[in-house]
């Protein structure tokens, strides 16, 4: 296979341009190649399982705008229905048709959601989650694991994955002492520690001070911002046990894993009935959206219905809602097949490679989401995922780079195949890691 995209000079002169007047030259931490090395491609445009950069060097695309694109880049059905919306007007600050279609399209596939209340990101969606079940169990602390991202508010900026793992800011400066302190930290796949923490909090404060219970626990339930992590049998269905002997709610935030690891998500797949839920990235198709629902006696709880304040000029923005529609309408049963069976394949060429080349390593999936660790053992929490070589991961980047593969530039983070990542896509990314690792 031919070195492709070693020149990149175009792309490396804006990041630079870029860098004067945009703090990293990013709007988002992790699309910095910091962590792998070099500057990242500044890209011009997407089509299918592809992206092209500034200079014209084209990639098979892992990121995929980091999940939302399950449909692969400007599928020409959102495109058309986009266009078509776009004639209309882009944003009114009333309400229109779309919200309800939407809200209504994942009702139908989520039981466990009864209302849903649309915002503009997944770290709105968290935030707005959390304010909720405050106001509805009366109690101040939640409880997340170690390694999990749900977005960057404050409450959520404690051992927190994603960028903030991989550029080791998982406690941010800049969130109080108080915010800090109703946040508490479990290790995922190990329902003790979850369990400890209720009974320590429980039992020594909340008696006295009904404020100082837990809340809410929130979970991605299968970890996708510490790299892939399935939930280990019986992890999940412990924490809604839990919950539901403390009284307190059970949090799936779904933003990765809805409508990607099943038509009704991770809940669906595992057969677990969270209390609420969050959603965003592919339910908005890849326009800004997010989503937070669940019981409709917790939901009834926001004003204007009751008096948790939450609000939005662009909420439910008839773009998002739209792409959102087109998207979750391309999801048919023989598009999770297609996924499920590029993923397998993938999954088993990376292994072939790593066996053939005896390189240490472990392929972890569920469905269309994937990680490469350099390791040895199977990783099941944060701990473990700070283990692995990252910087073996930072030069198999760099070589996927070269050839034309464009993996997200960190081993905290999934991979993501969309229904476009054909055989020969598949094929090609299989034979340029068989070389990449070959020259590990
Ligand atoms: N939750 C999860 C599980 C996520 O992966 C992310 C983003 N990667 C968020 C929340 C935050 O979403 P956003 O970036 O749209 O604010």
């Amino acid at each position: 296979m031919v070195n492709l995209n070693s020149d990149r000079g175009q792309s490396e002169a804006l990041f630079k341009r870029a860098s004067r007047v945009i703090p990293g030259g990013v709007d988002s931490p992790v699309r910095a190649f910091r962590t792998v090395g070099g500057s990242p491609p500044f890209i011009e445009r997407g089509e299918g399982c592809r992206v092209w950069d500034r200079d014209g060097n084209s990639y098979i695309d892992y990121i995929g705008s980091w999940g939302p694109l399950i449909l692969g880049h400007a599928h020409p059905s959102v495109v058309q229905r986009l266009q078509e919306a776009a004639a209309l007007g882009f944003s009114f600050g009333l309400p229109s048709r779309l919200e309800g279609e939407l809200a209504e399209a994942i009702i139908g596939r989520f039981p466990s959601v009864e209302k849903i209340r649309f915002v503009n990101s997944g770290t709105e969606a968290a935030m707005s989650a959390i304010r909720l079940a405050r106001a509805f169990t009366g109690r101040d602390k939640v409880i997340k694991f170690a390694g999990c991202y749900h977005g960057h508010a404050d409450s959520f900026l404690a051992a927190a994955g994603s960028g903030a793992a991989t550029f080791g800011l998982p406690d941010s400066p800049g969130v109080t002492v108080g915010a800090a302190r109703d946040t508490l930290i479990a290790r995922f796949n190990d329902l003790d520690s979850a369990q400890n923490l209720f009974s320590q909090e429980v039992t020594r404060y909340a008696s006295i001070n009904k404020k100082d219970g837990v809340a809410a626990v929130i979970v991605e339930p299968v970890a996708g911002n510490m790299g892939v992590i399935p939930p280990e049998e019986g992890f999940l269905e412990g924490l809604r046990a839990l919950c539901s002997k403390q009284g307190s709610l059970l949090i799936f935030d779904e933003v990765i894993t809805g409508f990607r690891v099943a038509k009704g998500g991770a809940q669906e797949l595992f057969g677990i009935r969270p209390d609420m839920t969050l959603f965003g990235k592919i339910i908005g198709g890849g326009l800004p959206v997010g989503a937070f629902g669940g019981r409709a006696e917790v939901m009834n709880l926001l004003a204007p219905e009751g008096p948790v304040y939450q609000a939005g000029t662009l909420s439910g923005n008839p773009l998002a809602m739209t792409a959102g529609l087109a998207t979750l309408a391309g999801l048919d049963v023989a598009a999770y097949k297609t996924l499920e069976a590029a993923g397998a394949s993938l999954q088993q060429g990376l292994e072939q490679a790593l066996k053939d080349f005896e390189i240490q390593g472990v392929v972890q999936r569920v469905g269309s989401m994937l990680t490469l660790f350099f390791t040895d053992s199977p990783v099941r929490h944060f701990d473990d995922a700070a283990r692995v070589d990252h910087r073996r991961f930072a030069e198999f980047h760099r070589r996927m780079l070269e050839r034309g593969v464009l993996l997200p530039p960190s081993g905290y983070e999934a991979w993501f195949i969309s229904i476009a990542h054909d055989e020969e896509a598949v094929e090609k990314t299989i034979a340029a890691a068989r070389e990449a690792l070959k020259e590990l």
